[in-house]
């Protein structure tokens, strides 16, 4: 194909990923609910519902059972206001608006913040207009900031109490290095929380997952965004993507504990629908 998609994932450089985003910007948010049939918004919203994100400023100083299972910032007591989220590969936004809402309304949290980094610009100027009319740019409680996962020279270790990665790690060009990464710039008792695609584990459903992917995606791409190469490259690397156990075991090997549970599941992780998408989480210890 145009992208040379039958390569190898180490082959696709970070400019071929680029080009892929920056093609897709500007339809991007449509073309998730087309692909999805609008299930990318329920993945999400149970995603931020499992992070249960925020603090309340009364409870704040009240000490938390587990990390896992409760608001990270709980486990972060000199954290002097709010949590400090990073969201990755953020994107026009979709998770930090969420994590945002969920705060202020769950929580009456008025002071955590989300800081979206995203290596493509486009994607980040979409969010930016977003943004514009939300009260959460006015109160720097939302910022869009260029950065590639895997250097995030610009984020001081240690200083991040939740990092969020949506649909974007199976993208990254080195998935350890951003691991590391991620890592790095948590918290003690700091959160990794990653919402991917991933393996489809019913035989008979995942026949009729791949057969729609590959086929219809591609089509809608085409009709909706005049562009079937790039949505050709999102469903071959969902299908690059490792399954959710040796996804596990690399954010382990990163360094991260597995919480005992998430979802009804151990393992650290929780498959949602079947497994075409599902939520991983590690806590730095
Ligand atoms: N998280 C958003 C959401 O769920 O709607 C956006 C997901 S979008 C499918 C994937 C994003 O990953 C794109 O915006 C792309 O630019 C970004 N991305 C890809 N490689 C990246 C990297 N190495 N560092 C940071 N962002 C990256």
């Amino acid at each position: 194909t145009h992208f040379g998609f039958e390569t190898v994932a180490e082959n696709l450089k970070q400019g071929k990923v680029a080009e892929v985003f920056s093609s897709v910007a500007s339809s991007y948010d449509t073309m998730n609910d087309l692909m999805s049939l609008g299930i990318h918004r329920l993945w999400k919203d149970h995603f931020v519902r499992s992070l249960d994100p925020g603090i309340n400023p009364i409870l704040f100083s009240a000490p938390t059972s587990s990390p896992s299972t409760s608001s990270p910032a709980a486990s972060s007591p000199s954290t002097p206001q709010g949590l400090n989220i990073l969201d990755i590969a953020g994107g026009t936004g979709d998770v930090a608006f969420r994590m945002l809402d969920y705060a202020s309304r769950i929580h009456n949290d008025s002071t955590t913040r989300v800081t979206v980094a995203d290596i493509n610009p486009e994607m980040l100027a979409a969010g930016r207009k977003r943004a514009a009319s939300s009260p959460y740019s006015r109160a720097n409680r939302l910022s869009f900031v260029e950065a590639n996962a895997e250097t995030l020279t610009t984020v001081p270790s240690s200083s991040v109490d939740l990092y969020t990665v949506a649909f974007g790690i199976r993208n990254f060009t080195n998935i350890p290095k951003a691991l590391d990464e991620a890592y790095r710039v948590l918290k003690p008792g700091g959160v990794f929380a990653c919402l991917e695609f991933s393996k489809v584990n019913n035989e008979a459903f995942n026949w009729a997952y791949k057969r729609w992917s590959f086929s219809a995606i591609p089509i809608i791409g085409q009709l909706v965004a005049g562009d079937r190469d790039s949505y050709q490259y999102l469903v071959e690397s969902i299908e690059r993507f490792p399954d959710q156990a040796t996804f596990a075991r690399m954010i382990q090997n990163a360094g991260f504990e597995l919480p005992a549970k998430v979802g009804e599941l151990g393992g650290g992780y929780e498959d949602l629908s079947g497994g075409i998408a599902c939520i991983h989480k590690g806590v730095k210890p």
